[in-house]
């Protein structure tokens, strides 16, 4: 297989670098993302790899199949950049990655953390020599009532990790796991929204829960409610949540994630004019904690992205069929 690997980064390399001998494949990497003068040098490739960066829309599907690839993987676990339907409709493959979910599960206990116990406050206090004490109470994970959104991989292992802590945990999903009800009692929504103290979510981004969390389900809400996302930004209507800590309906966000991100985290934008007004805002509130969508950033996640993307390639080059293959 000939493949060529775009928006390489640095900390990659080192596995990008071992897949030729690792697998016996021919590869091209480059720092860049997919445009008309990258395609043209497409000629002769049968796979390509993208990171979650740039849409992989009709297009891009389109240019990539007329410089004859037939494969294209994304080194994420989410693919919802990618047109599915349009890649079938042209017959290209697509395929994603798959790494532990400890790291992002991990994130999401310190997020529930730092919100909890006023992290943000105490650190720009702490940064001008003030170590009072007012305003910085916080609550035991064990006297709090934790609500689950999506039990899948990451979900069920936040789960996992929690039950140490003594805390109730409910959940909801559309598809319950025996597994998880050794931790959590499975509740509808509505008694979610209402009973929980931190709600997590960990659910894909699909047209059922694009702005899951919006006006309407915030009033279901506690008043002190904490919210954390380090799954999919538009799981959340941003506009609503700006209403939300305005109101006072929520008292903390942790979001590893936020709508419309794109083009805007992974990269060093401090001189740029960033046009994500709501960002802004929402991000200089004193409760919010925002972090560069980062939370599957261990050195396991990355060496498993680029491997496992590639392996699942290979097999469908073989006629075999991986769980990571998408189409
Ligand atoms: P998964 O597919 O294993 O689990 C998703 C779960 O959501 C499934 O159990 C599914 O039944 C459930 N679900 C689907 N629709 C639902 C609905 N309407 N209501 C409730 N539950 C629903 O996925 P995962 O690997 O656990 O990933 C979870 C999320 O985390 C995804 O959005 C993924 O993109 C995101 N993610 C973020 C990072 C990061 O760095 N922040 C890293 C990896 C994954």
């Amino acid at each position: 297989m000939k493949l060529y690997a775009f928006s390489v980064r640095d900390d990659e390399k080192p596995y990008f670098d071992a897949l030729p001998k690792r697998f016996g494949i021919e590869l091209t990497e480059s720092e860049g993302l997919i445009t008309d003068e990258a395609v043209a040098r497409l000629k002769g490739f049968d796979a390509v790899s993208v990171l979650g960066m740039q849409k992989i829309d009709a297009p891009v599907l389109d240019a990539l199949k007329a410089a004859g690839v037939r494969f294209v993987a994304t080194r994420t676990i989410g693919y919802n950049h990618m047109d599915v339907d349009y890649a079938r409709e042209i017959g290209l493959h697509l395929f994603n990655a798959s790494y532990e979910p400890n790291g992002v599960a991990d994130y999401t206990i310190m997020m529930m953390l730092l919100c909890l116990r006023h992290y943000k406050e105490s650190l720009w206090r702490t940064n001008v020599n003030d170590y009072s004490l007012e305003g910085l109470q916080g609550r035991q994970m064990k006297d709090l009532t934790v609500g689950v959104m999506g039990t899948g991989h990451i979900g069920a292992t936040v789960i996992r990790e929690l039950s140490g802590f003594g805390c109730r945990i409910i959940a909801y999903d559309v598809h319950p796991s025996d597994e998880v009800k050794k931790y959590a009692e499975y509740v509808d929504l509505d008694t979610l929204y209402k009973e929980s103290d931190i709600i997590t979510l960990h659910m894909p981004l699909l047209k059922s829960t694009y702005h899951i969390i919006n006006k309407e389900s915030i009033a279901k809400m506690k008043d002190t409610v904490i919210l954390i996302n380090c799954a999919r930004g538009a799981l959340m209507d941003i506009e609503d949540l700006i209403e939300g800590i305005e109101q006072k309906q929520i008292g903390g966000l942790g979001l590893d994630v936020m709508e419309h991100e794109e083009g805007i985290v992974h990269l060093d934008r401090k001189l740029d004019i960033i046009s994500n007004r709501q960002m802004a805002y929402l991000r200089q509130f004193p409760n919010v904690v925002h972090t560069q969508h980062m939370a599957f950033y261990t050195d396991a996640a990355v060496r498993d992205m680029v491997f496992t993307s590639t392996e699942a390639m290979l097999a469908a080059e073989k006629g075999e069929k991986r769980r990571n293959q998408i189409c």
